[in-house]
């Protein structure tokens, strides 16, 4: 068979729309099927070699067709990370939901292009514009762009930080011998000292100000490492407060940060990766006080909404800095007054990408099925959950928490018998192996204070008590195997 660009039906376009439309459902009742099967599997299965092997063929020159290409997405559906199972207690991932699956059906049957035009998708995003600024309590003239994530956002939210320091002349001239110097605390995410990195401030001149008993930024030290610098001729220009830390879920006191923000005129960016959409919650708003004052705020809808992967967000104040941080439109993206290239601004000018996904409606679909009171519910239901396991965890003495549980997040570990001490931390990181290996839970590891922890963080609108309980009684059998095997082994 030889394909000719002659041929007059050379096409990507099916043939046979019937047989796509029946390709299309078979696939759709698959990913379904596995969707509502997943709680009742493991969390997560090792991949098997079989499966790698579909994933390592050769570049088909004459395509496979589509049986093929069907048979081996469906080979892969079961093969996710397991965060779609209500034991996944790993990192921070949101788990998704089955309604998300049609809002992509239609986004990619529309396919279309955010970065600019006048078209219908752009009023989507809009609309989950508007949304995020009354919810976080930002003003009109506000602006803001969906992302991959929080670190993406932050960015983009960084960079818009660091032009209005440098007057924008940054932007065609670079940082050259400007001294910028932001702030943070030692337990802020690393995508913050990522964007210093990209945004050649280089990741030094982000200042790690150290923590309080709760793992919240001290402000004290904070005001004296911004004098400091300041004595020593460098330039302050921004700070980080974290609402919702990823080891521990500390809250920083966002009402001093803004008050010494608006003091130093610093630019005042808040990390809510998740920790943010606690303001959905009427108990925990109150906790997030002086989020509604930052200049940036950088969250994520995968996360503590359950927008299916990805989708994030950054909200800037200053749609001025925003848009002079970013726009630019060459000869090639004029817009216009009326017609397809109207609509301006585009949302390009506020951001790198110019080509951008539809990731609007799966995120307008999730808020407008649900609305804002079921995930407010589910939070905190999170967070009562996480207290309910450190409860069991203070009263087994077998077990250690290892830090207070500020949101969702419960750290502990199982302590090893006293002659195997010096192997505390090799047991902690065999606990959680041994349970992604088992299938039974996906909790992950940190280090608190030097010490290996099991972090288990819910983030998971279908985890029961009754499965932290479970997850309990599976790290209890997993420790007397391990420690009987490591008694073997040193006896
Ligand atoms: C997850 C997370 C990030 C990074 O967000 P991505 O969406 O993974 O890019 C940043 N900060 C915190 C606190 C997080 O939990």
């Amino acid at each position: 068979m030889s394909i000719s660009p002659d041929d007059p039906d050379l096409t990507l376009d099916p043939s046979d729309w019937d047989a796509l439309r029946a390709r299309a459902h078979t696939m759709l009742d698959a990913a379904l099927e596995e969707m509502q099967r997943k709680p009742g599997g493991p969390v997560w299965q090792e991949p098997p070699e079989a499966l790698k092997a579909l994933f390592d063929r050769d570049l088909p020159v004459e395509g496979l067709g589509p049986d093929v290409v069907s048979q081996d997405m469906q080979a892969l559906l079961p093969h996710g990370v397991g965060n779609t199972h209500p034991r996944f207690f790993g990192w921070v991932h949101g788990s998704g939901t089955p309604a998300g699956v049609v809002a992509e059906i239609a986004a990619a049957a529309m396919n279309a292009n955010l970065g600019g035009r006048d078209h219908g998708a752009i009023y989507v995003e809009k609309q989950v514009m508007r949304w995020c600024r009354e919810l976080f309590g930002f003003p009109e003239g506000s602006s803001g762009l969906i992302v991959s994530g929080t670190s993406m956002a932050t960015i983009i939210a960084l960079k818009a930080a660091r032009d209005r320091a440098l007057g924008f002349a940054s932007r065609t001239e670079g940082v050259g011998a400007a001294r910028l110097v932001g702030y943070t605390s030692t337990q802020t995410h690393a995508c913050v000292a990522r964007a210093f990195d990209m945004l050649g401030l280089g990741s030094d001149a982000l200042r790690r100000v150290p923590v309080n008993a709760a793992y919240e930024i001290d402000t004290t030290a904070l005001a004296d490492a911004i004098a400091r610098d300041r004595a020593e001729g460098l330039t302050p220009f921004a700070i980080i407060g974290t609402a919702g830390s990823v080891d521990l879920g500390a809250i920083d006191d966002l009402a001093a940060l803004a008050r010494i923000a608006a003091r130093e005129d610093l630019w005042f960016h808040v990390d809510g990766a998740f920790g943010a959409l606690a303001v959905l919650s009427e108990q925990l708003r109150p906790r997030l006080a002086g989020m509604e004052r930052a200049d940036s705020l950088a969250f994520d809808f995968h996360k503590w909404m359950h927008v299916n992967y990805d989708a994030g967000f950054v909200l800037i104040r200053s749609e001025e800095a925003h848009r002079r941080a970013f726009s630019d439109r060459p000869g090639y993206l004029q817009g216009a007054t009326r017609g397809l290239a109207a609509g301006n601004p585009w949302p390009v000018e506020y951001g790198p990408e110019l080509s951008r996904g539809f990731r609007a409606l799966k995120v307008w679909a999730q808020i407008a099925e649900f609305g804002t009171a079921r995930f407010g519910a589910l939070i905190d239901r999170n967070c009562a959950q996480a207290a309910y396991l450190a409860d069991a965890v203070r009263a087994d003495p077998a077990l250690e928490l290892m830090a207070p549980v500020a949101l969702n997040i419960c750290c502990f570990r199982y302590l090893a018998p006293e002659a195997m001490a010096a192997e505390q931390d090799h047991l902690t990181e065999e606990l959680v192996i041994a349970l992604h290996l088992r299938g039974t839970a996906a909790p992950s590891t940190t280090t608190i204070n030097g010490q290996k922890a099991i972090r288990v963080n819910i983030t998971n609108h279908r985890t029961g008590f009754a499965d932290l309980d479970l997850f309990l009684e599976e790290v209890r059998a997993v420790a007397a195997d391990l420690i009987a095997g490591m008694g073997r082994n040193t006896g």
